[in-house]
């Protein structure tokens, strides 16, 4: 049989979280790659898997891809696991995974945990659409456009954000959002698993409040509940997106779309300004 790449999901904090499936994949497999392979060994050590285990991560992708393609292609299949959770999900493997489909190479994944998705199913926020947007930047400006960027999505929003940088964090949902409802899942699977519910003042106050705030940390937003309504006049939206090269009634048509009007009306918008 031809060899695969599998993309096994490993447990957020609870080693009960493996599947079944998993087990089997890790055992079967001729190498494990993997961020960190004393972390990792302490998993596989847990379900008395022995399979060799190589590092896989930021600093090594490069190198690393070409030798495991090399395995790959002489027939030993191969798994990629992270530290937690999904591989890929502000992990390592994009790389990895990209370069085995270019060549060809069937890749399986073997799904488990992902935070983002964990919390957001007991977050008690709307589950019916919902955009991971990744990390926080570090840096305030960059936060700040992109909670600018999310201003208006009708969906769940969720971060990952390290504790230390939490309580600026909310301080930038509140200046962008406003009072949307917020809430912060923390040490998910774990003997303090806890799940913070209010506003990015509320959560601030509570936060503020403890000793030291540590923990891993899944950030989710609520929608707006009215999205911001669109104030350029009608006939500007329509120049505008002809000075980005659409024609006129195509024009028309998109903005009678986006803003749920009748193209006649647009139309007549345009002709009278
Ligand atoms: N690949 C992982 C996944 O599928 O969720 C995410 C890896 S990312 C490097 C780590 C971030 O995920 C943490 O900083 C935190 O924001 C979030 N995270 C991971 N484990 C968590 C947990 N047990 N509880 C809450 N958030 C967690």
């Amino acid at each position: 049989m031809a060899a695969s790449l599998f993309i096994v999901a490993t447990p957020i904090g609870n080693l009960e979280d493996l599947t079944f499936r998993a087990v089997r994949v890790l055992g079967e497999v001729a190498v494990v790659a993997c961020e960190d392979t004393r972390h990792t060994r302490v998993l596989l050590d847990h379900y008395g898997i022995s399979s060799l285990l190589v590092s896989y991560h930021e600093h090594n992708e490069a190198k690393r891809t070409q030798e495991l393609l090399g395995r790959l292609e002489a027939g030993q299949s191969v798994a990629l696991v992270s530290d937690a959770g999904t591989p890929l999900i502000s992990d390592p493997g994009y790389r990895l995974v990209s370069a085995a489909v270019e060549a060809g190479i069937t890749v399986v994944p073997v799904p488990g945990v992902s935070a983002a998705v964990t919390a957001l199913s007991a977050s008690g926020l709307p589950t019916d659409a919902f955009c991971f947007a990744g990390f926080f930047p570090s840096k305030q400006t960059q936060r700040l456009r992109l909670l600018k960027q999310h201003e208006g999505a009708a969906a769940t929003l969720i971060f990952y954000e390290a504790p230390h940088r939490i309580l600026e964090t909310l301080d930038d949902i509140e200046r962008v959002l406003g009072d949307r409802r917020v809430v912060i899942a923390r040490e998910l699977s774990k003997i303090h698993e806890e799940f913070l519910r209010g506003t990015p003042g509320e959560l601030r106050t509570i936060l503020a409040a403890r000793d030291v705030i540590r923990g891993e940390m899944t950030v989710l937003i609520a929608k707006a509940e009215h999205p911001p309504v669109n104030t350029t006049p009608v006939a500007e939206a329509v120049g505008e997106l002809m000075g980005q090269g659409m024609g006129r009634m195509e024009a028309i048509k998109a903005v009678a779309r986006s803003r749920g009007m009748s193209k006649r009306d647009v139309y007549r918008a345009v002709e009278e300004s």
